[in-house]
C-alpha cells in the first residue's frame, strides 16, 4: 500500500464527464489498496471569471478579497468531486484549505504555504477514505484566506505530498507530460521520459506554466517523488501502465538521461522592457513597488553614469514606467526613458550546457538566420534567455527547437 496524492488541473475537473473520469480514476487506485489525497484545480476558466467579476467592480480590487473570491472556485470542484467519488462507492470527504489547515503567509493572491497540519488528513485516510483537499489555498495567521499564486494548485499538491510524506505525487493535466516545449507552440515537441529537478525549475522559472514554479521547489526541497502525465487517457487503464507513463522529475542524472545539451525551450509571451538614460539609481522605487524585475543590463558611460535596461512582466510594464518617471522629476535625474511592452523571453535550458561549449552561438546564429534580432541576454550555468520582438516569439521556439536537434531522440 503506498499513500499518493494525486493533482487534477481545470481542464481535467472542467465538466461533469470530466469529474466523473476522475472519480473513476482516483477509485481505480483505492481499489488497487493505495490512500489517495487528491487535489483539484477550479473548473478551467472559473477563477479567470471569478477575478473578471472583481475586476468590473474596481481597477485595482482589493487583494485580500480577491482571495475570498478566487479561492471558492475550487471549493466547487472539490466538494463535486467528493460527491462524484461517493457515486462511485468510495467513502471520501473534501476540505478546503481552511479546513485542513493549509498554513500560509499574508501576501494576498501570491501567498506562501509555511506548513500544513496532517491529523485529520491521516486520520480519514486510516478510515479508509479518499481525502479532497483544495487546492490553491490556504489561510494567514489572521485567519484570512489567501490563494498561492496563478497555477498553484500544483504546489498545494506537492506540499501536502511533502507534509505527509507521500510515496508519489502525481500531477494530472491536460498533455501527456512535459516536452521539450509547449506542444501547443512546436507540433514537433517531444515528451520527455525523465527531466532533472534543475531543468524542470530552470523551465518553470522561465514560463513553462505546466508546473507552476514553486511546486518545483518544494519537490526538490523535501525530495517528493513528482510525477506529470495525463488525465485524459481512459480512467481504466490498467495501473501499471499508468505508473510508468507522463514524465518523472528526477533528482541526479543517471544513465537513462538523455545525453543531450539542451533539454527544453521555455518562454514568457508577455514580458515589457524599460530603458532609462543616464541615471544613478533607478530600481528603489520598482523594487518599493513591489514589482518583479528580471533581466537587469547596466552600462557604464565615462562621465560614470549608467544607462539601465530591465524586464517586467507586461501587466506591471505601466505602473513601472509612471513610477519612474515620477522619480525622474524628483531625484534621479535621468535624461530620457524608453519603453517597448512588446517583448518576449525565449530560453534554452539544459544541464548538458555545463560540459559543452557553443550552446550560446550556435542560439545565435539561429536566431540570425530567421533575421531576428536579440534585444537582450543573460545566462546562468545551464540556461540561455534571450528577449526579442514579441512578434517574432513562435518562429523563435520552433527554430531553435529544429537546431538543437529536440524533435529526434
Ligand atoms: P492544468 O490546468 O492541468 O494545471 P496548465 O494549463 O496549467 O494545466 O498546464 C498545462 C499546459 O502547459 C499544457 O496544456 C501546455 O500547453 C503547457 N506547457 C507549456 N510548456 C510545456 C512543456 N514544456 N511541456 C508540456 N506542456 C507545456
Ligand atoms: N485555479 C487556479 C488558477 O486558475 C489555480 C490552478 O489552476 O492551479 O490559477
Ligand atoms: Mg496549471
Amino acid at each position: 500500500m503506498s499513500l499518493i496524492v494525486h493533482k487534477y488541473g481545470g481542464t481535467s475537473m472542467g465538466s461533469v464527464e470530466r469529474i466523473q473520469n476522475v472519480a473513476k480514476r482516483v477509485a481505480k487506485w483505492m481499489r488497487a489498496g493505495h490512500q489517495v489525497v487528491v487535489v483539484p484545480s477550479a473548473m478551467s476558466g472559473e477563477t479567470n471569471r471569478l477575478l473578471g467579476l472583481a475586476k468590473e467592480l474596481s481597477a485595482n480590487p482589493n487583494p485580500r478579497e480577491l482571495d475570498q473570491i478566487a479561492s471558492t472556485g475550487e471549493q466547487v470542484s472539490s466538494g463535486l468531486l467528493a460527491i462524484a467519488l461517493q457515486d462511485q462507492g468510495v467513502d471520501a470527504v473534501s476540505y478546503t484549505g481552511w479546513q485542513v489547515t493549509v498554513h500560509t503567509d499574508s501576501a494576498f493572491t501570491k501567498a506562501r504555504i509555511m506548513g500544513i497540519d496532517d491529523a485529520k488528513i491521516m486520520k480519514d485516510l486510516n478510515a479508509g477514505r479518499a481525502v479532497v483537499i483544495t487546492g490553491f489555498q490556504g489561510v494567514d495567521p489572521e485567519g484570512n484566506i489567501t490563494t498561492l499564486g496563478r497555477g498553484g494548485s500544483d504546489t498545494s499538491a506537492v506540499a501536502v505530498a511533502a507534509a505527509l510524506k507521500a510515496d508519489e505525487c502525481l500531477i494530472y493535466t491536460d498533455v501527456d507530460g512535459v516536452y521539450t516545449t509547449d506542444p501547443r507552440v512546436c507540433e514537433d515537441a517531444r515528451r520527455l521520459e525523465k527531466i532533472t529537478f534543475e531543468e524542470m525549475l530552470e523551465l518553470a522559472s522561465l514560463g513553462s506554466k505546466v508546473l507552476q514554479i514553486r511546486s518545483v521547489e518544494f519537490a526538490g526541497k523535501y525530495k517528493v517523488k513528482t510525477r506529470v502525465l495525463s488525465s485524459l487517457t481512459d480512467p481504466l487503464i490498467p495501473l501499471e501502465q499508468e505508473m510508468k507513463s507522463g514524465t518523472l522529475i528526477t533528482f541526479e542524472e543517471d544513465s537513462t538521461m538523455e545525453a543531450a545539451v539542451i533539454s527544453g525551450i521555455a518562454f514568457a509571451r508577455d514580458e515589457a522592457k524599460i530603458t532609462v538614460i543616464d541615471a544613478y539609481q533607478i530600481l528603489g522605487p520598482i523594487a518599493d513597488a513591489n514589482i518583479d524585475v528580471d533581466m537587469i543590463i547596466q552600462n557604464q558611460s565615462v562621465d560614470a553614469k549608467t544607462d539601465f535596461t530591465f524586464t517586467v512582466p507586461r501587466a506591471e510594464y505601466q505602473k513601472a514606467l509612471d513610477l519612474l518617471k515620477k522619480s525622474v522629476q524628483s531625484h534621479i535625474g535621468a535624461k530620457d526613458i524608453l519603453g517597448d511592452a512588446k517583448v518576449s523571453k525565449v530560453s534554452v535550458v539544459g544541464v548538458g550546457m555545463r560540459s559543452h561549449v557553443g550552446v550560446a552561438s550556435k542560439m545565435f546564429r539561429t536566431l540570425s538566420e530567421e533575421g531576428i534580432n536579440i534585444l537582450m541576454i543573460s545566462t546562468s550555468e545551464i540556461k540561455i534567455s534571450v528577449v526579442i520582438d514579441e512578434k517574432y516569439m513562435e518562429l523563435a521556439v520552433r527554430a531553435l527547437h529544429k537546431a538543437f536537434e529536440l524533435d529526434q531522440k
